[in-house]
């Protein structure tokens, strides 16, 4: 009888750019795997609606494995799904579906993705960390730093978008008013906030191909000198915010440590085995994509 093959895939709109094929094709290969991981691209539109009811039904029967999800459906899938994990409910955004007990279930692995990969590479616990941005991967990097106690200001263009998410983690999470602290994205007050800051985050796509001439950090503002840098983009591997940060003594990253966490988390709810990291980034690397 020949083998099933192991079926998974990604759905989310605009995808052409998505790296996660790779990156799973990477994790299959080295745990010896036959797999395939397609990318299904849903329009907006009723027949992007019963695509995306048809993939589930998919997972409900075993044919696919499981989906990862992306923009812009990690909050409208929830109320497609049987149940939610903890942290899926308490974020409120699934990028991972598995079927476990005949049941449909949405999970997050972004926020242990970038907590795992920010631990693995500072080299002292987070007390004070600045956020850029307040959208959905913000959110992610936001809860998982509560949830490790650090104290956290956030700074978006639109004041009342930082706000909001400072107020619902508040709320979610059960955390001090000035545990999470919203401010203005302008040089006077990020200047005056940021000299203690551990670690400064960004996570709007300022900076990302092809704006990659563009930096977060607002002119003008001295990098706090014993911050490490960690830019949530991963295309370009350098970016201008980490390079400029480099150029001042701090110790910098960009995402592509958080991506791959993110996928092997997933892989590892769809497959209980776990891919050497190791092995991923390595493939990753000599492939044409780096
Ligand atoms: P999002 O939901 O659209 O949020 C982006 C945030 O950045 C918003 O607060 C947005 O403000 C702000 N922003 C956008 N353009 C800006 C600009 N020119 N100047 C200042 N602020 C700006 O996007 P997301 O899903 O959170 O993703 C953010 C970044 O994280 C992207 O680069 C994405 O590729 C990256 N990411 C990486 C990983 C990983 O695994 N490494 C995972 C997830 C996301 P407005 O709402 O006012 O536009």
């Amino acid at each position: 009888m020949a083998k099933k093959l192991f079926r998974t895939g990604l759905i989310g709109y605009p995808l052409h750019h998505s790296l996660s094929p790779i990156l799973h094709g990477a994790m299959y290969s080295s745990m010896g795997i036959e797999g395939e991981y397609r990318l299904f691209q849903i329009a907006p539109s009723p027949s992007g609606e019963s695509y995306l009811l048809d993939l589930l039904k998919q997972v409900r029967t075993g044919e696919l494995y499981g989906l990862n999800v992306t923009i812009p459906f990690k909050n409208k899938i929830i109320k497609y799904l049987d149940g939610l994990t903890q942290l899926s409910e308490e974020i409120g955004a699934v990028n991972t579906i598995y079927r476990e007990n005949n049941r449909l279930m949405g999970d997050n692995t972004d926020v242990d993705g970038f907590i795992t990969d920010v631990k693995k590479v500072a080299d002292k616990p987070i007390e004070r960390a600045l956020v850029l941005g307040a959208g959905g991967a913000a959110r992610a990097v936001v809860y998982g730093l509560l949830k490790n106690k650090s104290n956290i200001l956030i700074s978006s263009r639109r004041l009342e978008q930082s706000s909001s998410l400072a107020e619902n983690m508040r709320s979610v999470l059960g955390v001090k008013d000035d545990q999470i602290i919203a401010i203005s994205y302008s040089v006077e007050e990020i200047a005056y906030c940021c000299s203690q800051l551990d670690l400064i985050v960004n996570a709007t796509p300022v900076g990302m191909t092809p704006d990659i001439s563009s930096s977060p950090w607002l002119p003008g503002v001295p990098f706090p000198k014993h911050a490490m840098v960690y830019d949530l983009i991963y295309n370009p591997a350098e970016t201008k915010l980490t390079s400029d940060a480099k150029e001042e003594g701090l110790v910098a990253y960009t995402g592509m440590g958080m991506l791959i966490e993110q996928a092997a988390l997933a892989f590892e709810r769809w497959t209980g085995r776990k891919p050497s990291r190791e092995i991923v980034t390595q493939i990753i690397k000599e492939s044409q994509w780096h």
